[in-house]
């Protein structure tokens, strides 16, 4: 199979991981290009007209991984180094994610090459507003339902599900989630990523018979999913000594003050120069003597540079791909660091887009108790799926994720069969 189209390091990086485990579970050759290889993907040029009245083009994408249980579903990225084969790779790990945790969802992504903290807020505006109406014909509520992901946010799914409508000619609030309350999002959805790290990390603490109070976390990118898991960690006794963003990191000992530390970022939109703590680099946090490591940033970030430095216990991984495949089997020598990988880790997200979605289309809302409530249930049952599989078999908990979404997923193609 010729991958050129998708070729990148990410993309290799996911092939990579599906054929170790379609090794494992003895997935017949002729099946395995079927399960990898994206359905389709759609390349737009989106032109914007720029505050200064020049016309600047940015390159946009959709990939859609696999149709067979359901519309698609995936997070949009605003991000300067997105290309096809990123989101590619990104739809792949999303299929896997929804089949592990039973949502009936193939795996999607999109993303526009761009760098929007370099733009005002009209040019994100209409940078939005030019991409979705690229994407009309492959996204809907039945089809494909995009949500934030790094660089995107509330506001942004605001103007999509507007420029959605207007092109239907009705209010379609099912055709992206992650929306603000007001027009349909659901209660709980901003936190719910952040919020099932923790919940996760409580999980692998207890396996581990540890204590939360006085147990330390460091956590790379301070974002939507970085900053709501600092937050739900220290309401649980949990010490935050290190955070970094795109700009550099902070370290205290003994403990960051997260109002103090929100303010902060409020105000220099940073975590750098944060008072109360030092300044350290992203690759010093990721080797910081802590229990917990969070990396919430992006992708191929603890590599075999840095595996055998790490100096903690539990590696939560609330960012898509951080862990390459190299380091994994680094990792696989140090039985003492407990590993939840990305697909059960952050699924937490896509599970509370899962019922945003299906709040629009009843038009029916619950309360942010109900939403929690079947959160955790769904994350439970995930956690405790994984965590046997790895028992029984004696493989690391990703391979035990993994191993589940992608036998679902090729069970229900041989089900559907192949047509014609
Ligand atoms: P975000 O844009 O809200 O935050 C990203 C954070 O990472 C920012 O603090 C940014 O400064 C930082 N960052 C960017 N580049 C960095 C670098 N090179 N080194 C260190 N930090 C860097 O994005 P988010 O929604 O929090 O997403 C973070 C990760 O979580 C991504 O991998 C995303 O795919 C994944 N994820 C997000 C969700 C969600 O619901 N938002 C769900 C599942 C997975």
């Amino acid at each position: 199979m010729n991958l050129h189209l998708y070729d990148s390091p990410s993309f290799r990086m996911a092939c990579q991981q599906f054929d170790l485990v379609a090794d494992f579970m003895e997935i017949p050759e002729a099946a395995r290009d079927r399960l990898k290889m994206p359905k389709r993907s759609l390349s737009v040029a989106v032109p914007v007209r720029m505050d200064d009245g020049s016309t600047q083009v940015f390159m946009g994408y959709r990939v859609q991984h696999h149709l067979t249980l359901g519309p698609t579903k995936g997070g949009i990225r605003f991000h300067p180094d997105v290309t096809v084969g990123e989101v590619a790779a990104l739809t792949m790990w999303m299929s896997w994610k929804c089949a592990l945790v039973g949502l009936p969802y193939g795996g999607a992504k999109g993303g526009v090459a761009c760098d929007p903290r370099a733009l005002s807020n009209g040019e994100l505006e209409r940078l939005t507003r030019r991409y979705t109406q690229e994407l009309i014909p492959v996204i809907g509520p039945q089809m494909d339902i995009p949500a934030p992901d790094v660089g995107t946010n509330e506001q942004v799914m605001a103007w999509i599900m507007d420029t959605y409508s207007l092109q239907m000619g009705h209010a379609v609030p099912g055709v992206v989630t992650g929306k603000p309350v007001l027009l349909g999002g659901s209660l709980g959805r901003r936190e719910a990523t952040g919020r099932g790290v923790a919940y996760l990390v409580s999980r692998a603490m207890d396996t581990m018979g540890m204590q939360a109070q006085g147990a330390t976390a460091a956590i790379q990118g301070y974002g939507n999913v970085g900053s709501v898991a600092a937050v739900s960690m220290a309401k649980q006794g949990i010490k935050i000594i290190a955070i970094s963003d795109a700009f550099g990191g902070i370290h205290n000992p003994n403990g960051i003050d997260l109002n103090k530390l929100d303010a902060h970022v409020s105000s220099t939109r940073s975590v750098v120069g944060f008072p109360d703590a030092e300044p350290i680099t992203n690759e010093q946090l990721l080797i910081t003597p802590c229990d917990i490591l969070i990396p919430a940033a992006l992708e191929r970030q603890i590599t075999e540079a840095n595996a055998a430095k790490l100096q903690c216990r539990i590696i939560a991984e609330g960012a898509n791909g951080p862990t390459t495949p190299e380091a994994d089997a680094i990792l696989a020598q140090r039985p003492e660091i407990f590993v939840i990988p990305d697909i059960l880790c952050n699924s937490g997200g896509v599970i509370v887009s899962y019922f945003e979605w299906v709040q629009d289309l009843q038009s029916f809302f619950w309360s942010e108790g109900e939403v929690m409530d079947k959160l955790y249930r769904l994350l439970e049952q995930a956690y405790m799926q994984t965590l046997n599989l790895s028992r029984k078999k004696n493989i690391s908990m990703r391979f035990a994720a993994l191993s589940l979404g992608i036998k679902r997923v090729h069970d229900a193609k041989t089900l559907r069969g192949l047509y014609p």
